[in-house]
C-alpha cells in the first residue's frame, strides 16, 4: 500500500524510435497514470550502449511529445545511475544476496546455460559477474491484468546484475530506480512478466517497496512475433499522432472517442474513459505494414 498515491513510468530503452507496440505500452501506462490521478515518469533506459542507436533517445523523446504525452518532472537517464547501482551491488555483496562469478558461457552451456548456486570465487573481481542468489522457491504475484501468477526464477538460474564487462543488467536498474522514483504502479508489455519474479526477489533483498504489476499485451505479426525493430516495424509517423493514438486505443480495446475531438481533447476523453478491464490479454495481432 502507497497511501493512495500514484506513480506510474514508461521506460524505454533507446534501441530505436518508438513504433506501435511501444506507443501501446506508452499509452497504456500513461492513461492508467492520469486515470488515478497519478504521476507518470520517463526514464530513459540507456545503460546499454551497444545496443543503443545514436538518435534514438532523442527520437523517443520527440514522438511522445508529437503525441502530447507529457511526463511529470525530469527524465531520469540510466546512464547518469552508476552511483545508486553500485550501491545496491554492495548492499546485496554484503548481504550474502550476490556474489562474484567468473563461470564462462561455455561452462555453463554444459548445465544447460543456467547458472544455479555457488562456484568457484573469482580471484579477479574486475573480471567477474555479479550474480543474484536466486532461491530454489516459487514466487507469487498478481498481476492487475492477468491475475495471479506462480513463477520460479531458479529456472532460469542466479540472473546477472553486473555484467563482466562491466555494464549494469537491465534487472538491476530498472529495480533500483523504480524504487529512487517512488514507481507504485508499472504498466509494461508481457514481454516482461518473465522478469519479474527476479525483480521481486530483487525487490526483497534490497528491503525496497513492491509495486504493482499490470502486463500489457504485445502487438504482435502475422507470425505471432513481438512487433520490434527486427519484424520491420516502422517507426510511429508523428505527423499523425491522433490517427496513431486512436490505433492504439483500439488495440487496448478501449471505447472510441468521438472522431471530432483534437489531440489533447482526445487524449483526455481516453483518460476519463479509461477501462483497464477491457484491455484484452492476449497478444495483438496486427498488421505493421
Ligand atoms: N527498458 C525496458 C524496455 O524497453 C522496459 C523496462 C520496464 O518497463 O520494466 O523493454
Amino acid at each position: 500500500t502507497h497511501n493512495g498515491i500514484y506513480v506510474g513510468r514508461f521506460a524505454p530503452s533507446p534501441t530505436g524510435p518508438l513504433h506501435l507496440g511501444s506507443l501501446c505500452t506508452a499509452l497504456g501506462s500513461y492513461l492508467d497514470a492520469r486515470a488515478k490521478g497519478g504521476q507518470w515518469l520517463l526514464r530513459i533506459e540507456n545503460i546499454d550502449p551497444p545496443r543503443e542507436q545514436p538518435g534514438a533517445a532523442e527520437a523517443i523523446i520527440r514522438s511522445l511529445q508529437a503525441h502530447q504525452l507529457h511526463w511529470d518532472g525530469e527524465i531520469l537517464w540510466q546512464s547518469q545511475r552508476s552511483d545508486a547501482y553500485n550501491h545496491a551491488l554492495h548492499q546485496l555483496l554484503n548481504n550474502s544476496a550476490a556474489f562474484y562469478c567468473s563461470c564462462s558461457r561455455s561452462q555453463l552451456s554444459t548445465v544447460g546455460g543456467v547458472h544455479r548456486g555457488d562456484c568457484i570465487a573469482p580471484l579477479d573481481r574486475s573480471d567477474a559477474a555479479i550474480r543474484l542468489r536466486v532461491a530454489d522457491d516459487d514466487i507469487h504475484f498478481h498481476d492487475r491484468l492477468l491475475g495471479p501468477i506462480t513463477q520460479h526464477p531458479a529456472n532460469d538460474g542466479d540472473v546477472v546484475l553486473r555484467r563482466r564487462d562491466g555494464l549494469f543488467a537491465y534487472q538491476l536498474a530498472v529495480v533500483v530506480d523504480d524504487e529512487h522514483q517512488g514507481v507504485t504502479d508499472i504498466v509494461r508489455g508481457y514481454d516482461l512478466v518473465s522478469s519479474t519474479g527476479w525483480q521481486l526477489l530483487l525487490q526483497r533483498a534490497l528491503g525496497y517497496h513492491q509495486p504493482h504489476y499490470l502486463h500489457l499485451p504485445l502487438l504482435v505479426d502475422e507470425h505471432g512475433d513481438k512487433l520490434s525493430k527486427r519484424s520491420y516495424a516502422p517507426p510511429l509517423d508523428d505527423l499523425q499522432p491522433e490517427h496513431n493514438i486512436r490505433q492504439v486505443l483500439g488495440y487496448l480495446n478501449q471505447p472510441s472517442p468521438p472522431p471530432e475531438l483534437s489531440l489533447t481533447e482526445t487524449l483526455n476523453w481516453a483518460v476519463a474513459h479509461y477501462q483497464p478491464n477491457s484491455i484484452p490479454s492476449q497478444p495483438i495481432a496486427i498488421n505493421p505494414k
